[in-house]
Order: structure tokens, then sequence, then C-alpha cells
């Protein structure tokens, strides 16, 4: 089988996981992943046998440091057929010329704007509208946690409308730039916070608000959720539905905190201890007069992971059917320990 050739632009939170998710496919193989600075990251992805690419004025540094770079990020970029930019958010949007010059599909994450590529992406719910698209933009974290929690409850019970408020944690475990933190800041102070109006850029139909609050955490976001009902429903039928869905894990067990769930994840050795699934406390699920309420915890930094894997498969139309490709990925990263 001929494999679809995939660059990464940008080896950091995002990129690193994406490469190695993409790698445990078999429709689908890393080309070269890029880096700014020679550093530890680079460091490990020269060990792991990824090509590097870097900007042209840095190979000698790279060439220094004992790992040569293969070339230049625009010569990654000319050798895919798809490049999947874990830059910076608000950097994604520089790299449009180079892409389009290249004719390479690219995937941008949820730190850039709807309108760079037109086109929001949740395999759950719109992985079929991504089929053969040339730009895709994964949703963030949150949206993504939200878009696999909504999108089964209106399908099964009609949702008229969703009031969320998100915890954030404060950075990720190694952005030390950011911290150490000791405060809750609104995020932002004026409200609605904007995750509500991007969930709409993949579910428009959905009647949502949001708020949101910084926490000095690093390890999970943790959403309590509360959603307005058209049918009649019981806690059973929630946890039924929440079940059945590929990418949604309820949390028992005795684990009722996100440092516990983090624990897990070592304990299941999962790779960078990472949670791809929405991580929803049962206990905390209620039902009355036709609404529900339930906390959620969410792993930023690899929930969007599979979400890549899915879209590029989408994008490169090696699998039209959204259900068999979400199987695909997950297995091939482990995702199916349930
Ligand atoms: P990051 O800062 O961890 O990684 C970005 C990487 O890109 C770094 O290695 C940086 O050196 C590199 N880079 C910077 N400028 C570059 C350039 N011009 N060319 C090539 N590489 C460049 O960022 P991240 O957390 O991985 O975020 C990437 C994207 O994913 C953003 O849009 C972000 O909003 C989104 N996202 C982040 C999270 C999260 O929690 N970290 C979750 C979901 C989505």
């Amino acid at each position: 089988m001929v494999k679809a050739k995939i660059a990464v632009n940008g080896y950091g939170t995002i990129g690193k996981r994406v490469a190695d998710a993409v790698r445990a496919q078999d429709d689908m193989e890393v080309i070269g992943i890029s880096k700014t600075k020679p550093n530890y990251e680079a460091a490990v992805a020269h060990q792991l046998g990824y090509d590097i690419y870097a900007p042209a004025a840095n190979l000698g540094a790279f060439e220094k440091a004992g790992m040569p770079a293969a070339g230049t990020i625009e010569e990654m970029v000319e050798k895919a057929d798809l490049v999947v930019d874990c830059t910076p958010g608000g950097v994604g949007e520089g790299n449009k010329p180079m892409y389009e010059k290249a004719g390479v599909k690219a995937i941008w994450q949820g730190g850039e704007d709807h309108s760079l590529a037109g086109f929001s992406f949740n395999a759950i719910c719109n992985y079929e509208q991504a089929v053969g698209r040339d730009l895709v933009r994964v949703v963030s974290c949150n949206t993504t946690a939200l878009c696999r929690a909504i999108y089964p409850i209106d399908k099964e019970l009609g949702v008229k409308k969703v009031r969320v408020i998100l915890a954030r944690r404060a950075t990720d475990p190694n952005d030390v730039k950011k911290g150490p933190i000791n405060a809750i800041v609104p995020d932002p102070i004026k409200l609605p916070s904007h995750h509500g109006p991007d969930v709409k850029s993949v579910l428009p139909q959905i009647n949502i608000t949001s708020a949101a609050l910084k926490i000095p955490t690093t390890l999970m976001h943790v959403h309590t959720v509360n959603m307005e009902v058209d049918k009649d429903c019981t806690v059973e039928d929630i946890k039924n539905i929440y079940g059945s869905q590929p990418r949604v894990r309820l949390v028992g067990q005795g684990m009722s905190s996100t440092a516990e769930i983090m624990e897990f994840a070592r304990d299941m050795r999962r790779p960078r201890n990472d949670m791809w699934e929405n991580c929803i406390w049962p206990e905390s699920i209620t039902v009355q007069d036709k609404e529900l309420y339930f906390f959620q915890a969410v792993h930023q930094e690899s929930i969007v992971v599979p979400e890549n894997v899915d879209a590029i498969r989408a994008m490169m139309e090696l699998e039209s059917d959204g259900a068999k490709s979400i199987e695909k990925t997950n297995k091939a990263i482990g995702l199916y320990n349930k």
C-alpha cells in the first residue's frame, strides 16, 4: 500500500504526539518533522529516527549539535502530501502561502481561527464532510471534548441548550515561561467565553454558552456541563450513550480527581501518560426534568491527537467511513482498553 506522506510542522506538545500517532498507522507515514532549534526535543526526535527539517538560517546549528537537518522546512513541505501544522496559535496562519505554493493539503490546530481553513473538524461530528478537503482545522482540546459530549446526546435526545463552566489548566506541564502560577483568573473576564461559539464551528445548530476560569494546575481541564434536552431520560440512559462512544471513558474505580486520572494513564503505560478520551465521572451524571449535569476532565496535551489522524485519513481519502477511521486510529495508538 502506498502510504500518505505526512509532514509535521512544529514539534511541540501537539506535534510530537501527532507524529507518533501517524507513525503508528499503516496507511500513512511521517516524512519529516520541523524544529526551530536543536534542543532536547529535537535530540529525541533524532533518536526516534524522524527526519528533522529546520529554518534555513538554523541549519548550521543543527549540524553543530550533531543532528544534521535533512533540509529546510520549505523542502519538507514540498515532499509531503499533507502538512499537519502544530506551530503555536497564530503562527500557523503565516504558513498558509508556503502550503499553497507547494500544493499540499494542510491541517491547522485550534489556536488558529476557523476562517483560516474554512472547515472545523471533529471525527464523530463531521468526518464525512472532511473527505477530500484540502484545508481543515482540528478544533481545540476544550472544543473537541465538548463536541464529543454534545453530539451523541443531540443525536439521541435532542439538545435544547448547553451551558458549560470550564476550569482550565493554566499551562502545559513543561511550560516554565507561564509558571509558577498561584491565582484563579476569569479568562476572559468578559462573559461569555469563546468556547461556546467555537463548538458552533463544528455543530452550528447547538445553542451553547460558556464561561472559563484559569486555575493553577497543569494536568487537565475540568468542565461542568449542563444540557437541556428534548426527551425524557434517566441517568442510566446517559451512561449507556456515553459508554458506547469510542472516545469517551467513564472514570470510576476511585478516581475522584485529575491527579488520579493521570496516575491511571501512567499505570496503563500510555505514551507520555496520554488520556485521549473525554473522562466523565459517572457519579456526577445527574438528570432532573430533562436537564442533565456532569463533570468531565480533558487531557489538553493529547485529546486532539486521534482527531488529527482521522482528519488526515478523511482528507487523503484513505477511508470514507468515519466510524471505521476512528476504530482504526484508536486500535493503532492503543485506545481500546476501556
Ligand atoms: P508548543 O509551543 O508546545 O509547540 C509549538 C512548536 O512549534 C514548538 O516546538 C516551537 O518551537 C515550534 N515553532 C514555533 N514557530 C515555528 C515556525 N515558524 N515553524 C516551525 N515550528 C515552529 O505548542 P502546542 O501546545 O503544541 O500548540 C500547537 C497548536 O495546537 C496551537 O494552535 C494550540 O492552540 C493547539 N493546541 C494546543 C493544546 C495544548 O494544550 N497544548 C491543545 C489543543 C490544541
